[in-house]
């Protein structure tokens, strides 16, 4: 695995630069800011004429332009707007307005490796994808650290493509951690089973049957959630720190020993096999032509599965615990800015 530092990059590649951030919602706002703190002069955010978010860029004082003007003026276009719409905003708004030999951007693989953007040949397209939420990305810069990014290469017309995407890389703070060089394809397909199958998706499952479970039992619903939930982050951050191992060492014996005798009870060696459908899926392009099918749609099932979750118990307690206990929410990561 190739991992590079602030020391192995050239920043004044990218600070010359005129650069557009399109999007200004939870990586866009960290890309645009932290570009801007790193010296970079000329950032300026793309975004539709009437979004909500044009208000807040240009509070930060920041220049804010139409996707089209942006492409035209820009050296460097880093494509911070949603994935489902990255394809149309591509073919409307950049293809023909990006500049001969500009540099295409994305902090995730999905539209290039899934081919639902075919760029230009005479682009430069790299990826730049932080491995933590937006909000992260800029809290970390803003105390002097930085959150670890995937750099990529899907097309390399000025032969300078790498170097720029590395400068890009520690602009926004991914040096002061680590850049570790990858392609499109294993940043993009091992994302979408990591959400799917552990962080989002296994994850939220998880809980859910456990918070059940015990409510179910005819335990109080505040607890359930304050073992199921709250709990969790305060584990995950044992992990984070030290391994599974520096989790084991924190928690008592009893815990360690119901961990190895429970756990794998749980979740057995048959869960493998239902995520190596999920994986299929996704290697096989299945999901994301899914994906894309309902966006086109206009998203129902999406919508519909959205206002279930948000009518779960769970949230209902959660909401209540927060009313009481304002701390709870203090610490956590929440994405208050996104419109
Ligand atoms: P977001 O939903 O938080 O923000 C999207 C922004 O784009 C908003 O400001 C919205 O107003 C704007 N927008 C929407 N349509 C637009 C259009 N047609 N033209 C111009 N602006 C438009 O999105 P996000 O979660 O920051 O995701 C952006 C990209 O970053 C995606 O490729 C995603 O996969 C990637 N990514 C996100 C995270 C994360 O933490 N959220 C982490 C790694 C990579
Ligand atoms: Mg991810």
């Amino acid at each position: 695995m190739q991992v590079y530092y602030d020391r192995d990059a050239d920043v004044s590649l990218i600070k010359k630069k005129k650069i557009a951030v399109i999007g200004y919602g939870s990586q866009g706002h960290a890309h645009a800011l932290n570009l801007r703190d790193s010296g970079a002069t000329d950032v300026c955010v793309a975004l539709r004429e009437d979004s909500a978010s044009i208000k807040k860029a240009e509070g930060e004082g920041l220049k804010v332009m139409t996707s089209a003007e942006a492409a035209k003026w820009a050296d460097v276009v880093m494509v911070l707007s949603p994935d489902e719409g990255q394809a149309q905003l591509y073919n409307e708004h950049l293809k023909d307005n990006l500049k001969q030999g500009a540099a295409l951007a994305f902090a995730h693989g999905l539209s290039v490796h899934f081919r639902l953007i075919e760029p230009r040949e005479d682009l430069d397209v790299f990826m730049v994808a932080p491995k933590g939420p937006g909000h992260t990305v800029r809290s970390e810069y803003a105390r002097g650290a930085g959150v670890p990014v995937l750099l990529a290469v899907a097309q390399d017309a000025s032969g300078n493509a790498h170097d720029i995407g590395l400068a890009y890389a520690s602009a926004i703070g991914g040096g002061r951690a680590g850049i570790i060089g990858t392609t499109f394809r294993e940043e993009c397909e091992t994302d979408l089973f990591g959400e799917q199958s552990v962080l989002c998706g296994g994850l939220t499952s998880l809980i859910k049957a456990g918070f059940e479970t015990l409510v179910e039992a005819g335990y109080a619903p505040e607890m359930a959630y304050f073992e199921c939930v709250h709990e969790v982050k305060l584990i995950v951050d044992l992990i984070y720190e030290g391994g599974i191992a520096n989790m084991r060492y924190s928690v008592s014996n009893t815990a360690e020993y119901g961990d190895y005798v429970s756990g794998p009870r749980v979740v057995d060696e048959s869960v493998k096999a239902r995520m190596k459908e999920v994986l299929d899926d996704i290697q096989s392009g299945r999901f994301v032509r899914d994906w894309m099918t309902e966006c086109a749609a206009g998203q129902p099932s999406f919508k519909a599965e959205r206002r279930i979750a948000a009518e779960h118990g769970i949230e209902e307690v959660g909401a209540k615990l927060r009313g009481m206990m304002p701390w709870i929410a203090e610490n956590a990561l929440v994405d208050k800015s996104k419109n």
